[in-house]
């Protein structure tokens, strides 16, 4: 990889970004997971310093104030955010970086580092299969599920901010897509 980027992965929550990173990083474990910040509580499966960093509101309140994120924002009512120390250090030690944000999020990031960075949006095939996967993930509540679905129909309209879009039918299909942007783009 001679030209180190920043892939910013979003979609509505059950488009399978994490599903597709984590077969992307089995497969080439070079690339980096950049480990989010977040207020929200964990869910099942979700682990402390491996799917995020959870941290209090007073703590992620005082990490805006030392300017310790390359961006944050609210969704689902929570704080996210993506520490700016570790993506300095990976573009320091010359790694590419995958990142699982939101379409608020990839926009900030595009605007502060337009050359460095290469934003996807995950699709899923339809609706009907969107919440079949949403509530057969079975993490979280209904009210959850709600909230999600009603906030993906908004992201859903933003898809064309992207530089690619994959649609997530067939999982292996869309990990060859995937792998295809990344190492075009890193040459
Ligand atoms: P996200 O990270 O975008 O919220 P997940 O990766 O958690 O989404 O995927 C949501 C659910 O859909 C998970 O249970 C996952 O196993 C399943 N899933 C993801 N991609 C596919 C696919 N191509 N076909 C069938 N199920 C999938
Ligand atoms: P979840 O709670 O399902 O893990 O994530 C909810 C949403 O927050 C997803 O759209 C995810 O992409 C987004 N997200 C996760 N980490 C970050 C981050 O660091 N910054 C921003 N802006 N969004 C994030």
């Amino acid at each position: 990889m001679n030209s180190p980027k920043l892939f910013v992965l979003s979609s509505v929550a059950g488009g399978g970004k994490s599903t597709l990173i984590q077969k992307l990083r089995e497969k080439h474990p070079e690339i980096l997971f950049s480990i989010s910040c977040t207020t929200r509580s964990p869910r099942p499966g979700d682990k402390e310093g491996v799917t995020y960093h959870f941290l209090s509101r007073e703590e992620f309140e005082k990490g805006i104030s030392e300017s310790a994120f390359l961006e944050y924002a609210i969704v689902h009512d929570q704080y996210y955010g993506t520490p700016l120390k570790f993506i300095e250090d990976a573009f320091q030690k010359g790694a590419s970086v995958i990142m699982d944000i939101d379409v608020q999020g990839a926009k900030i990031i595009k605007e502060k580092l337009p050359s460095k960075i290469v934003t996807i949006f995950i699709l899923p095939p339809n609706e009907e299969e969107w919440e079949k996967r949403l509530r057969g993930r079975g993490t979280d509540s209904e009210e959850n599920i709600l909230k999600r679905i009603r906030n993906g129909k908004e992201e859903l309209r933003r898809q064309d901010e992207f530089d690619f879009k994959i649609v997530n039918d067939d999982l292996e299909t869309a990990l060859k897509e995937l792998e295809e942007i990344v190492f075009s783009k890193s040459k």
